[in-house]
């Protein structure tokens, strides 16, 4: 055992000074703030001229406002020291019709450009590059282009190539065929085989409409703004799609592509001297100012409430097939660019219906009418004019009149009551937390936040300015009580822009689509003369061509492996022990005055048949009640004290053997220093006397927690088709398909679904027994070096409240091995204390073996997994084969799956359990990808890759490997997984070392036929080929 070493304390007020430290506590300095805040406006930087500068203390940052003097372009630049510096441009794209002629145009301007002709410079650079995201997506009005890094020449060079595809793309009519549709033969090769429609978006677009909620919400924007662009689906109908020309792409390019209508924005610590300069010659000095004729119209209101009825496909996963209608009520609220108007109504709709204390989740979630809120519930600020929706899921068409008239009623009821001071409070304080609160990808949080606003020429300056907003409302609130009431009224009463939308299942839904597709295709075959149809045949053989052609991207700018840092900085951790034997580990950050807890608790002892069960266990515990608050005063608490407090179940896989795990629950929550006490004496009530009566409440829950599950699976089809697919390989594997596989998703599925939840609320108290207490216990701290002392007094109270097992219990698997976590007296420098001790369940004699699964679902496309079990963390042979995952997504799978395929994604990757994975996303394939799969595993034997391939998939590597973390997460590696950093710098050096050899090797070693267990899994509609095929389970 292992004993607290006295010098915890000294070491945790006294943080040594060392290079980690300085490099940690740069983040509190100020200096690109301060630098900022001597640009003069009116002062002239590269063709750009400074129209105004202001200090947003409570962002920590400085906020620059330019605009390009040739062509107008505007430009925010937010000084902040943070390394993760963030670079967006997005264009006001406001298309009239539904051929999704903006997101094809986003797919194909990532093509390849003037100055980078190559094909699909966007996916090549991640290859190139240390970024820590990159993407482009189609809003409803407009396009934005993000990226984020680290490294300065990275992020000139990322500018670099997206200005470049931005304002100067090649848009080759190839381009647009494969990216936006195309007509092609089913095997491009057989010109007898069948004329179907293919491309990027096309597919992107009919699996996008598969999820039932995207349906209903892309309904409500249509109908509620249906004047203008708000009318039309910007990503594309699929049977609108195949309208869409070559040439309107150009022209649609030609107006909206200029940097008239451009809005560019930087954040972070690099210069911005440096990036104006860039811009302003790589891009915007070739161009003249011109009137872009973007902007939408106000909506003109109506002058009586409309309604609208529609249908969707039923939901096989939903519990009760009768009950699967959605509807809502929405108004009409006012221009996003006002400001405070906005931030006003935002907060009055977090009232009306967040939480368990608000009035609509009382009045609806609480009727039991329906499963949960509908779609889009609150408010929504992505449109020209706001609006806010209220209504119900999961309800029986009967009951649309009676959801309907209760909505009426509750707004009746705010109005004469109003709210609850408490419940503006914690509101207050969650703004307060979240300002304070750092996310490691806070430049793209912001340029989010703003985006809408701006694209409307609202200041952005104005809504960064959470503080004054706040203060600006309390005044209004004390100058007028009824402040808040008023607004209810005029807006949700006194408005006559009101829409009431229903959607109900039809069983010929998917049908009734397919036979439209189908028209469609007829209609654009019959049209084809000889001489077209020759052409097709012609053009899809170039496509392929093209495709399978080896591809030069030298021209494209890229950092090297020798860019690379060769070692990590370490991070300063101590570990005490606390109410006896309890390890607590401290991590001194620089957290803006935010303290974050956790704790970890074994499931070893619990018995099999209640681990099903755990899931649920999870996600009620802080939602029920506990000592003597009722639910919803313990809402409010944690409201009002916390930042949140979430459990979730965990399955923490070894590093070293692949048939070790450590399976248990991890509690987390943060708060404001101020309010530690309070926080964690909640977590003492919730431990010691957690309310397991409430039925009604519980019911609710459940079938709240069944209804996301389901909505869940067309978004992560490819998660649960992984985790299906290595359920059989480990045996964490059987564990983690329990608590977050698609057995999870049907169990919770029955359990919505039984009229009595009696025996359900009985399993809980007797999981609480085996897991709320500290007999198996490791906590975690994160906070600034002086709160420290506190923060170990507030875990020590919480941790002698708690009761422990009179006598010893029993693991139920028979071996756990007990597994020290390195520390300082392993030959860590850098972790000082006591020593934290993982108790992990160990098989020895388990035996891997192959299973495939089909999980039949109604959907248009399939989500495939194929795992194979490989090597755990510290062998050399898993840095290998993390880098062969890479080199095989980026130079064969894409192309196989996505190219030619038409599949939204696909890839392979490997998890840190060892677990190899080939997975494809939206896919119109099926088996054809499972030989896919196979034919990179051959292209990978047979070694026919670069070194500069492998140089460029270690690159891409090291950027997911070296991705920021925030200080609330330092640390937690180690805390969790028992990772120190020197075993991660071990990793690194083997990650570096790795080579062309070792990479052939791994592929025969273990992905080969015959080598290791497979395993492989398909979410999708039904399959004759898999169905005649007897090695497969149907479910
Ligand atoms: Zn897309």
């Amino acid at each position: 055992m292992w004993r607290c070493s006295g010098r915890v304390a000294v070491t945790l007020r006294r943080p040594s000074c060392g290079r980690t430290d300085l490099r940690a506590w740069r983040w509190s300095s100020t200096r690109a703030c301060e630098k900022a805040l001597q640009y003069r406006v009116g002062e002239k930087l590269h063709g750009f001229t400074v129209s105004q500068v202001t200090s947003v203390p409570e962002l920590f940052l400085t906020a620059v406002k330019l605009s390009h003097d040739g062509t107008g372009a505007r430009y925010l630049h937010l000084a902040r020291e943070d390394t993760n510096n963030l670079f967006s441009m997005q264009f006001r794209t406001t298309p009239m019709d539904s051929t999704g002629v903006p997101h094809v145009l986003e797919h194909t301007v990532l093509c390849g450009s003037q100055k980078y002709p190559c094909r699909d410079p966007f996916f090549k650079m991640l290859n190139r590059s240390l970024s820590t995201f990159m993407n482009a997506f189609t809003a409803s009005d407009y396009t934005m282009y993000p990226f984020s890094t680290q490294n300065a020449k990275d992020f000139q060079n990322l500018l670099s190539v997206y200005l470049d595809a931005a304002f100067f793309p090649c848009l080759r009519e190839l381009d647009f065929w494969q990216e936006g549709w195309r007509l092609e033969h089913e095997n491009p090769s057989d010109p007898q085989s069948a004329l179907v429609f293919k491309g990027v978006v096309f597919n992107e677009m009919k699996g996008a409409f598969t999820d039932n909620e995207r349906i209903f919400s892309q309904h409500l924007q249509n109908r509620l703004l249906p004047d203008h662009t708000y009318a039309v689906i910007s990503g594309g109908d699929p049977l609108c799609i195949p309208d869409l020309t070559w040439e309107q792409l150009k022209q649609f390019h030609a107006t909206h592509y200029h940097p008239s209508n451009a809005r560019f924005f930087t954040y972070g610590n690099f210069p911005l001297e440096q990036h104006l300069k860039q811009i302003h010659e790589e891009a915007l000095s070739k161009f003249q100012k011109i009137e872009p004729n973007t902007s939408v119209p106000a909506q003109k209101p109506w002058d009586k409430p409309r309604e609208f009825q529609i249908t969707c496909a039923p939901d096989s996963l939903a519990a009760s097939s009768s009950k699967q209608t959605t509807v809502s009520v929405s108004f009409l609220l006012p221009d996003i660019t006002d400001t405070f108007e906005a931030f006003t109504l935002s907060l009055l709709s977090s009232l009306l219906i967040g939480g368990p204390n608000s009035p609509f989740y009382k009045a609806l979630i609480e009727s039991g009418l329906g499963t949960d809120f509908s779609p889009d519930v609150g408010y929504n600020g992505y449109t020209r004019e706001a609006y806010f929706s209220v209504g119900l899921q999961g309800i029986a068409e009967k009951d649309i009149q009676i959801v309907r008239d209760i909505i009426d009623k509750t707004i009746d009821n705010i109005i004469t009551k109003g709210f609850e001071d408490d419940r503006i409070e914690a509101l207050l304080h969650k703004i307060e937390i979240q300002m304070k609160h750092q996310s490691v990808s806070f430049g793209l949080a912001l340029t989010s936040y703003i985006a809408s606003c701006w694209n409307h020429d609202g200041d952005p300056v104005e809504l960064l300015r959470l503080g004054q907003q706040v203060a600006q409302f309390r005044q209004c609130l004390k100058e007028n009580p009824k402040f808040l009431q008023e607004k209810v009224k005029q807006y949700f009463k006194n408005n006559q822009h009101k829409l009431t939308l229903s959607m109900k299942p039809d069983d010929r839904y998917s049908e009734k689509q397919a036979q439209m597709e189908t028209e469609k295709l007829k209609q654009k075959v019959s049209a084809l003369s000889l001489e077209d149809k020759r052409q097709i045949y012609d053009k899809g053989l170039e496509l392929q061509t093209q495709q399978s052609n080896a591809q030069d991207a030298s021209c494209l700018p890229a950092l090297k492996v020798s860019d690379i840092e060769p070692s990590i900085p370490f991070t300063e951790l101590a570990v005490g022990l606390a109410a006896g034997d309890v390890p607590v580990q401290y991590c001194a950050q620089p957290t803006n005055g935010v303290v974050y807890f956790r704790a970890f608790s074994s499931l070893n002892t619990l018995p099999e048949e209640l681990r099903p069960y755990v899931p649920l266990f999870c996600s009620v515990l802080t939602k029920l009640g506990c000592g003597v608050l009722d639910y919803r005063e313990q809402a409010q608490q944690i409201e009002l004290k916390t930042g949140g407090m979430t459990v979730s179940p965990h399955v923490l896989p070894d590093d070293s053997h692949l048939d070790t795990y450590e399976q248990g629950v991890l509690f987390s929550s943060f708060c404001l220093d101020r309010n530690l006490p309070d926080m964690m004496h909640l977590w003492a009530e919730i431990f010691n006397s957690p309310c397991f009566e409430e039925e009604q409440h519980f019911r609710v829950l459940v079938k709240m927690a069944a209804q996301e599950l389901s909505n869940g699976v067309p978004d992560s089809g490819h998660v649960y088709a992984s985790v299906r697919a290595s359920r059989t390989l480990t045996p964490a594997g059987d564990l983690q398909e329990t608590f977050s596989g698609m057995d999870q998703v049907r169990l919770m599925k029955r359990i919505a679904e039984m009229t009595d939840l009696r025996p359900i609320l009985r399993k809980l108290p007797r999981i609480k027994k085996y897991l709320l207490n500290c007999d198996n216990m490791r906590c975690a701290v994160n906070a600034t070096p002086q709160q420290l002392s506190q923060t170990e007094q507030a875990v020590g109270d919480f941790l002698r409240s708690l009761g422990r097992s009179k006598k010893e219990r029993k693991p139920v698997r028979p071996h756990v091995v007990e597994k020290p976590a390195p520390n300082g007296s392993g030959g860590s420098t850098h972790i000082s204390g006591s020593q934290v001790v993982r108790k992990l369940i160990t098989e020895p004699t388990f035996k891997p073996c192959q299973m495939k699964t089909h999980f039949l679902l109604p959907f248009p496309v399939n989500y495939v997994g194929e795992c194979v079990r490989t090597a755990p963390y510290t062998d050399p042979d898993h840095a290998s084969l993390k880098i062969l995952a890479r080199l095989m997504t980026a130079k064969f799978l894409h192309t196989e799956i996505r190219e030619k395929g038409g599949a939204y994604g696909g890839g392979a990757k490997l998890s840190h359990s060892g677990i190899f994975t080939f997975y494809s996303y939206r896919d119109p394939r099926s088996t054809e990808t499972l030989q896919s799969f196979a034919k990179a595993i051959d292209w990978a034997k047979s070694g026919r890759f670069s070194q500069q391939d492998i140089d460029e998939a270690k690159l891409s590597v090291f950027s997911g490997v070296d991705a920021p973390v925030a200080p609330s997460d330092k640390g937690l590696d180690h805390f969790l997984y028992g990772l120190s950093d020197e075993l991660k710098q071990a990793h690194r050096e083997q990650l570096f070392a790795v080579h062309r050899e070792g990479l052939i090797d791994v592929s025969s070693k273990y992905l080969g036929v015959g080598r290791s267990t497979h395993g492989l899994a398909l979410l999708g509609p039904e399959n004759t080929k898999i169905a005649k095929d007897p090695s497969w389970i149907i479910r």
